[in-house]
């Protein structure tokens, strides 16, 4: 790449990638470790049959239907009225998150995200040229609501992110906090901020979603995703819910025909089988509290989480206990968070596998 004129905010940095190794138990991306069930995967084929008949055409470029049975879905699970013009989907939602930025972000503007957090926030603002802040969080990787809005007064972005729950710690942030960074982010900015609740793991939370607070802030938008939820992270379906006007705004940048009719086929698909895929999402919660509970009582930290993932340690030396689960079958995450690792839930049985091997490395180390 050196001979290339690659731009220099490029030079030298590597591309995302979790390591996609084959071993017994992966738990390491955040996957739901439920395959689709047959009944769905059948639809599925009927689905996409249908829409196979008419690829000679473009899709629908607005994905109307689709955005209709999102806006149905989010109206049912979160409790608060949504329609179809208040969202918007694309290919994961990273693709989502890139939309956002380049209609908002860009080349001599900033956004701030409170870290450790989701490290695709501030590769996807270097991609779209947008500046990156790296905000603080606390030691028990809570939002310090002070020092965030300090931040944001400091630095006047122009566009904040907000995980809940946050990955990689699985940190849930309150709404309190929300519109605080919110208020914040307008007051320094003249002619406002976006505020991007990431909630891509928002079905996982004990508490509710935080979608209802776009109600009356033009500003502020909820992305979510089909692939942690729905078990369809191959399907690369996300989408946002914010104001109308929002909407309007990203179309300016997404490519014509963005979203395939095969994804937007089988999108619908899933949405068909929602109680189905929400009952596993149930197992997952009461796996993951298990997991918590069982890493404790391992004598691990563990961070409280809201999400389908758990961050313990603490470790001296987190990348060598990673490398000896993975000596052990069990792939786990090292997000480079000094003295923790991250685990995916995963079924009952690769959680065991997972917890039996932790027990066993930390009476060696004991
Ligand atoms: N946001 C967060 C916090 C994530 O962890 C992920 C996936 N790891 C995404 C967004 C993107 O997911 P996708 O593009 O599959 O929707």
């Amino acid at each position: 790449m050196d001979e290339l004129p690659l731009r220099d905010e490029l030079r030298g940095k590597s591309p995302y990638g979790a390591p996609q190794l084959d071993v017994p138990v992966r738990l390491n991306t955040n996957e739901n470790p439920y395959p689709l069930p047959e009944p769905l995967v059948a639809r599925i084929a009927e689905k996409v049959a249908d829409a196979a008949r008419a690829l000679n055409r473009y899709p629908d470029r607005d994905a109307l239907e689709l955005r209709a049975g999102l806006a149905h879905y989010l109206t049912r699970t979160t409790g608060h009225p949504v329609d179809r013009a208040q969202v918007w989907a694309a290919n994961g939602s990273n693709e989502v998150l890139q939309q956002l930025l380049q209609a908002f972000g860009g080349p001599g503007r900033t956004a701030i995200g409170f870290e450790p957090s989701y490290s695709m926030h501030a590769l996807i603002a270097r991609g779209t040229g947008t500046g990156w802040i790296s905000g603080p969080r606390r030691a028990d990787f809570t939002i310090d609501t002070e020092a965030a809005v300090r931040a944001i007064g400091e630095q006047r972005p122009d566009v904040v992110f907000v995980c809940s729950p946050n990955n990689p710690t699985g940190t849930a942030v309150d709404a309190d906090t929300v519109l605080a960074l919110y208020d914040a982010a307008q007051a320094a900015k003249p002619g406002g901020a976006m505020v991007v609740v990431d909630e891509a793991y928002g079905e996982f939370s004990h508490g509710p979603s935080l979608l209802p607070l776009i109600e009356g802030r033009p500003r502020l938008v909820v992305s979510r995703t089909m692939s942690k939820a729905f078990g369809a992270a191959g399907l690369r379906l996300g989408y946002l819910a914010a104001a109308p006007a929002v909407v309007d705004a990203v179309q300016l940048v997404r490519l014509p025909y963005h979203l395939s009719a095969v994804t937007q086929a089988t999108a619908l698909a899933a949405l068909e089988f929602t109680d189905t895929l929400l009952g596993y999402v149930e197992q997952l919660k009461s796996e993951r509290d298990r997991l918590v509970a069982e890493l404790r009582a391992a004598g691990c930290e563990v961070t409280a989480s809201d999400a389908n993932f758990v961050q313990f340690g603490r470790f001296t030396d987190a990348h060598e206990f990673w490398q000896r689960l993975l000596d052990e079958g069990v792939l786990v995450r090292d997000n480079g968070v000094p003295g923790w690792l991250r685990v995916s839930t995963g079924t009952p049985a690769e959680n065991d596998a997972f917890l039996d091997a932790v027990r066993k490395l930390k009476k060696e180390t004991a």
